[in-house]
């Protein structure tokens, strides 16, 4: 395997679902192949459109792909042709991507999952799963495998983990407890942008990944049936790494890492046409959001030209950043419906795919990173079986001092085992002895006993903690998977030259594809090189013919070249529209800024904001207070509990009762003036019993409650001390009003 830095083009492929049953009642009896608007020649690869609404003698629409598959195509096809190479490379260590485009309904799901229970239905996802395995199964014995899944999925710009475990409650499945967590991208340079805190589950077989995908599938159905087709308007990533360690020709242990991410994206359809408002055109701008930003990064790959690529427009091209243009091999599927109503988004994906062809990928192995678990596993591994085999060789040594002579054979555990049992019977043994013995003291015999005791017991210790760490030792070897060792039920001999018949065969129609497209594009520049004229009437005749040609290829681009300026101005106009709402938004809420907010509480606000780097996102900082701002609690008194009022302390010193050694931080004035009383008898008689006075609307209470009027610090006012009267007055209102503080 080369390890340069060679460049591939992004593989694009096109399927075509056929028409449904709504669609061909609609349809029936219009001329294209099956009812629809598309045609394929699949040896060629190529697609062609049909305007349903075309003037006449307006040319069709052509375009080619790697390969086409239309409504007849099944998924395996699909699989061996397209995917299984790619299969290949990411257990090689390359990574891979495979993302289904296209709009809602033309079988993006069908492709990348299809229907698990039949065989034949079964789509990229499942097939991917079992190939990985297989292949693991069938390699070389001196290699080891690790296989981890993660999943996620991208709704409303937040990226969800769907294997997040506080999500998913143990032991009962289908019941969810929150919703799962949002997860922040960050970018290394070991290895690329990732998701942080992204939930790894490391699987062993075919069953263990299907399960795992399942319990994501679960988490995201239950937004399908509250948010109503929650499934077309999020992004799916569903992401395998396979680590492989293999011994180098340098006798070393190397590690190949391959990263597989398979991607169901949301429907590609222009939002505005599906005439959604509110929340749900918030929510359709986000998704347009992302989609636009992958059209916008695919069409500046494509370009070429344009030295800035937007990746970080979105979350789902920076995820998918090294899919595009970056560190793997990438494979496109385009889906299609054939409905002629579906006409211009057909068209849209169609040009879509046609410029991701263009997109240039280095992919590369990547060897020995520095994150790979598998190194990690394997050194745990062996610290296990050092510590182990440690234990054993304490064992035998001590066997060896004790029963000399003594070889037992047969497996090393059977061994251990043995060499226990045979110790802890000469310590029961040697109890009894020291139990019967008539001749040693009581004492004594309860100290040998108790010794005795102690032995068995860290023998019991050390028991357990062997069979600890051989659990341990046994769970960590177990999730390596070891080539050449049959993982898979149904390896059988037969199945695998059925498969390898199956990829030559995939292999061979690919690159009979190649060589039609090689010639169609050869035939056409040599036309002329290889005619003759024999008179001059005749140049003239088929140089008529070619100018005739090239005149419709001339008319088809300048349709072409309008087309792309419509849909440009159409885009325009919606980006236009989305800008004006944006302004109108922002508008209002400066409004209320301005109107409501007072400008020190808005400088507040703004001083709490932070532009995060990594997110290109502005954040509020919390309002918890760094220890700094903190303010410092007052120090106490020398010898108090806390803070002491300066009336305590005078209080104190007079000798006053001890009960108010840290009290009465306010003295209360007494209010002399005669008590307020009005006569009840002009209430209402049905008031009267259960009203309670509230002290708003009941004037002789609310006098009442003015009655303490005046209110000094103490601190502020020691001469009060002077008048006894008061200051006793004062501390009996103050012991009354706060009783509970009294000690
Ligand atoms: P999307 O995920 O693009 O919104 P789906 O994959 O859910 O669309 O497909 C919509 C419907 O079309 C499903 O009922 C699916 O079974 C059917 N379908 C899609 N592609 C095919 C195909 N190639 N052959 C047969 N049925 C298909
Ligand atoms: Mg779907």
């Amino acid at each position: 395997m080369s390890k340069l830095k060679s460049s591939e083009t992004v593989k694009v492929v096109v399927r075509c679902r056929p028409l449904n049953r709504k669609e061909a009642a609609g349809v029936t009896g219009t001329p294209g192949g099956r009812g629809g608007i598309i045609e394929m020649d699949v040896h060629r690869g190529q697609v062609v459109l049909r305007n349903p609404r075309a003037l006449p003698g307006e040319p069709r629409k052509t375009f080619t792909f790697d390969s086409v598959y239309d409504a007849s195509s099944r998924q395996r096809d699909l699989y061996d042709e397209t995917v299984r190479p790619l299969i290949h490379s990411v257990l090689d260590g390359f990574n891979g991507t495979i993302f289904a485009y296209g709009q809602t309904g033309t079988g993006k799901t069908y492709t990348m999952q299809g229907a698990w229970l039949e065989p034949e239905r079964r789509g990229v996802i499942p097939n991917a799963f079992e190939h990985v395995f297989t292949q693991i199964s069938r390699s070389a014995a001196d290699r080891q495998y690790l296989v981890r899944a993660s999943y996620l999925e991208i709704y409303r710009e937040e990226i969800r983990d769907l294997l997040d475990p506080n999500v998913h409650t143990p032991h009962v499945p289908n019941v969810h407890t929150q919703p799962p967590h949002t997860l922040e991208l960050r970018e290394s340079p070991e290895s690329g942008v990732y998701v942080r805190d992204l939930t790894s589950c490391v699987c062993k077989s075919v069953k263990e990944i299907e399960e795992l995908m399942n319990l994501g599938n679960q988490v995201r159905s239950v937004g399908a049936t509250d948010m109503n087709e929650h499934s077309s308007r999020s992004h799916t990533l569903f992401l395998i790494t396979v680590e492989c360690s293999q011994t180098g020709p340098d006798g070393r242990q190397h590690i190949r890492v391959g990263r597989l991410n398979l991607v169901d994206l949301a429907g590609s359809e222009r939002q505005a046409k599906t005439g959604v408002h509110g929340e749900r055109l918030k929510e359709a701008a986000k998704i347009n959001l992302s989609l636009s930003a992958l059209g916008n990064v695919i069409s500046a790959l494509a370009d070429g030209r344009s030295g800035h690529v937007p990746y970080r427009d979105s979350k789902l091209t920076r995820l998918l950043q090294d899919s595009l243009g970056g560190n793997a091999k990438t494979v496109m599927v385009a889906t299609l419906g054939p409905a002629p109503q579906h006409y211009e988004e057909t068209l849209t994906t169609l040009r879509y795919a046609n410029r991701a062809k263009n997109i240039k990928n280095q992919p590369r192995v990547n060897e020995d990173p520095k994150d790979a678990l598998l190194r990690e596993f394997q050194k745990e591994i062996a610290r296990l079986r050092a510590q182990l085999s440690h234990k054993e060789g304490r064992g035998k040594h001590r066997k060896e001092e004790g029963e000399e002579g003594w070889d037992g054979e047969g497996d090393e555990e059977g061994e251990e085992e043995v060499e226990r049992k045979l110790q802890k019977e000469r310590l029961e043994e040697e109890n009894k002895a020291i139990r019967e013995d008539g001749s040693l003291l009581a004492v004594e015999k309860q100290r040998l006993l108790g010794e005795k005791e102690i032995m068995m017991g860290d023998l019991r210790k050390e028991r357990d903690t062997t069979e600890q760490l051989t659990a341990k030792y046994k769970a960590m070897e177990s999730k390596l998977l070891v080539g050449g060792r049959n993982i898979m039920d149904h390896t059988s001999e037969q199945q695998k030259t059925l498969e390898t018949r199956r990829q030559e065969i995939a292999e061979q129609s690919r690159r009979e594809r190649e060589i039609l497209q090689q010639v169609m594009v050869q035939d056409e520049e040599t036309l002329e090189l290889r005619e003759t004229f024999s008179s001059l009437q005749q140049e003239v005749e088929a140089k008529t013919k070619k100018l005739k040609k090239l005149y419709a290829k001339l008319q088809c681009v300048k349709a072409e070249i309008q087309d792309v300026n419509d849909e440009h101005v159409r885009s325009r106009q919606e980006l236009e529209q989305t800008q004006n709402q944006l302004t109108r938004e922002l508008k209002f809420k400066y409004l209320i800024i301005e109107n409501f907010i007072p400008p020190e509480e808005k400088n507040k606000i703004m001083n709490r904001l932070t532009l995060d780097p990594e997110e290109d996102q502005w954040k509020l900082q919390l309002l918890t207070p760094s220890e700094s701002q903190m303010k410092k609690r007052l120090a106490s008194a020398v010898g108090y509990k806390r803070p002491i009022s300066q009336y305590a302390r005078v209080a104190l010193a007079m000798g006053a009762h001890s009960r108010y050694r840290a009290e009465n931080i306010l003295f209360l004035e007494l209010d002399m003036s005669p008590p307020t009383s009005v006569s009840l008898d002009h209430w209402p008689s049905e008031v009267r019993p259960n009203c309670s006075p509230s002290p708003t609307d009941n004037a002789p209470y609310r006098e009442r409650a003015t009655r303490v009027r005046k209110s000094r610090s103490w601190c502020q006012a020691p001469r009060a001390i002077t008048s006894s009267s008061s200051s006793t007055v004062s501390l009996a209102t103050h012991s009354t009003a706060t009783p509970s503080t009294a000690q």
